[in-house]
């Protein structure tokens, strides 16, 4: 199964100036995702725990499965895609950074 993570701070939200707000790309990508990979599994994940998590992914994620948690160490699965500015090196090679997501999609998807 597929499996596919997003990170929230700096990736599911972007900052502007002192303010957060979607980062419409990634919310577009996600649905995307969901779309081609409909038994697939959607984790939005932080730092700052699975609340936060939670708060975000129920927002900016409306409609879509997913479950939240707080980011842990995980080690990918074949398949497994993150999304995340800063992820933890266990899973780096397994992740696009969000400022490439475009780049990435029409790589993947033409
Ligand atoms: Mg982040």
């Amino acid at each position: 199964m597929s499996r596919l993570f997003v990170d929230v701070d700096d990736t599911l939200i972007v900052r502007n100036g002192r303010d957060w707000c979607p980062n419409r790309i990634v919310g577009e990508f996600v649905r995307a995702w969901h779309a081609a990979n409909p038994d697939g599994a959607i984790t939005v994940w932080s730092m700052r725990g699975p609340m936060y998590a939670a708060r975000f992914g129920g927002n900016l994620l409306r409609g879509i499965p997913h479950r939240a948690m707080g980011k842990a160490q995980i080690v990918p699965e074949p398949g497994d895609l993150f999304i995340d500015d800063n992820p933890y090196p266990v899973f780096a090679s397994a992740t696009v950074h969000p400022a490439r997501l475009r780049e990435y999609q029409e790589a993947n998807h033409g």
